[in-house]
């Protein structure tokens, strides 16, 4: 079969591979979406920058697939030949404190590895995955769905959860790429009534507003802002991993409120006293989300009839995927993806 490498240096190879081979406990996913992240921008795309967690040990790119179970090893119990599903991207030791929290993502054991970074990810026309990461798609969410849920919605939902956002409470997200897009959209539907969202490309704020993503969106300063949410918002997320976006986002969320840091890479300098102390903030750094709370995820978005694929602008067969790394590297789209019909 083929698979998508990404050596860095803005390349792409397609490379011929062995077809994956189930062993105990593994399943063989026949990939049907597989979404770029920003993290594949960032650490292994344009330069291999990662290290740890990030460090990309040359493997099949991709660490948001979504797919049909085509072939079970032994000691597979839960999930069946047929099953549709979403990878977890991490795969974790399944022994220590955060890998039972669900927190794969925090797991520091030699034996973690992430797909797509160091073992084969989705950008391929199959996935060798443990067990243990599947999550089951609900019927009426779509394959692309699923791999916008693997890393990006359940990013964005993880933070919403954090901030205990609750219904009638205005939501302030600065960033408006797929994650900034999915939190906007989540806020909606867990309640808020006036999600404001800020960035400073036209395009992607022209896309937030068309997706219905944001109630408004805007470049972000200071006037504009407090015209719109007034004392600031209740809740408020940075996506953009931008120092002058994250001070944004702390600025403009209302005294006792709660910001959630999501976007990541930044350096941010901030006075302590005026602008988190004097206003009483609660700032929660949050990372990925935890298994249980993707599973969560996925029953809700069935629940609300809301399609993460909406986030999706670009579509490509694993044929053209240099070309949906060019598209998503130039940043002025929603979601780019890898699909099969
Ligand atoms: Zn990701
Ligand atoms: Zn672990």
């Amino acid at each position: 079969m083929r698979g998508v490498y990404l050596p860095g240096g803005r390349r792409i190879e397609l490379r011929e591979v062995p077809d994956p081979v189930p062993g105990p406990g593994q399943v063989v996913v026949d990939v049907r979406a597989s979404t770029i992240c920003g993290s594949d921008l960032r650490a292994i795309y344009r330069e291999h920058l990662g290290e740890g967690p990030e460090a990309y040990q040359d493997v099949v790119g991709g660490h948001e697939p979504s797919g049909q179970v085509v072939a079970v090893g032994p000691d597979v119990e839960r999930i069946r030949v047929g099953d549709r599903v979403v990878v977890y991207h991490i795969s974790g030791c399944g022994q220590c404190d955060e890998c039972r929290r669900g927190y794969q993502i925090s797991c520091t054991s030699p034996r973690r590895r992430a797909y797509g970074w160091q073992r084969d990810g989705g950008h391929a026309e199959a996935l060798l995955a443990e067990e243990r990461d599947l999550l089951v798609l609900p019927d009426t969410l779509t394959f692309l769905d699923g791999a916008c849920v693997a890393c990006g919605f359940a990013t964005a939902y993880e933070a919403l959860c954090r901030v205990a956002l609750a219904g009638g409470e205005q939501v302030l997200v600065t960033g408006l790429g797929p994650v900034g897009l999915a939190v906007g959209m989540l806020a909606s539907a867990m309640g808020s009534p006036w999600v404001v969202g800020t960035d400073p490309s036209p395009e992607r704020r022209a896309l937030a507003r068309d997706l219905g993503a944001v109630d408004v969106a805007v470049e972000g300063d200071e006037d504009e802002l407090v015209d719109l949410l007034g004392d600031g918002a209740e809740v408020s997320v940075d996506c953009a991993g931008v120092g002058a976006a994250q001070l944004t986002a702390l600025r403009h969320t209302r005294r006792h409120g709660r910001c959630a840091l999501v976007g990541e890479g930044a350096t941010l300098t901030v006075d302590v006293s005026a602008v988190l102390i004097h206003r009483q903030l609660t700032v929660h750094g949050s990372w990925v989300a935890p298994t249980w709370r993707m599973a969560e995820l996925l029953e809700r978005l069935a629940r609300w009839d809301l399609h993460p694929e909406r986030v999706v602008t670009d579509r490509f067969a694993l044929d053209d995927a240099a070309r949906a790394y060019e598209v998503a590297d130039a940043g002025r789209g929603g979601k780019v993806g890898i699909v099969r019909a």
